[in-house]
């Protein structure tokens, strides 16, 4: 049987939990913009998902990024804009996203304040795909997503 382990309380006001490493997105690159990643839960052998916290300052955004994976995502803090597919919708309180497999995805933090989001990701993934030229051009035929998208 697998071990039980206390609740990690959330540290008072600030999207913090105790334990917790708050993280840049990714170490390297200039794809994102103002963006942390917490690890609220690893996975376990049991429960093979990753439960992670983003958040994204005022003006910045997510990497521009597709997968096999999905992605399931709920706003915990703030507002902003997403792209799913040939999509941009505004995004707020408690709202869900599903991102599925194989579909491109910016978040963008558009509102002047932070964009807070839970995401929920399985441990055995695939690396995503950032957009090539064809890409970039095939996203830029809808004017909409065109003017939203952060390369
Ligand atoms: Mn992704």
């Amino acid at each position: 049987m697998t071990e039980a382990h206390p609740p990690i309380r959330n540290r008072s006001d600030d999207y913090r939990w105790e334990g917790v490493e708050v993280h840049p997105y990714k170490e390297t690159g200039t794809h994102f913009k103002s963006i942390t990643r917490q690890t609220l839960f690893a996975g376990s052998d049991e429960l093979p998902v990753e439960f992670r916290y983003f958040e994204v300052s005022p003006d910045g955004h997510s990497t521009l990024e597709r997968h096999e994976h999905a992605h399931l995502v709920m706003v915990i803090r703030g507002s902003g804009q997403v792209l799913v597919g040939d999509h941009v919708s505004p995004i707020g309180l408690h709202d869900l996203v599903h991102i599925p497999p194989m579909t491109w995805h910016q978040f963008r933090a558009t509102s002047g304040e932070e964009l807070g989001f839970l995401c929920v990701v399985s441990t055995e993934r695939d690396r995503p795909q950032r957009p090539g030229e064809d890409d970039l051009a095939a996203l830029r035929q809808d004017q909409a997503v065109g003017q939203f998208i952060r390369v």
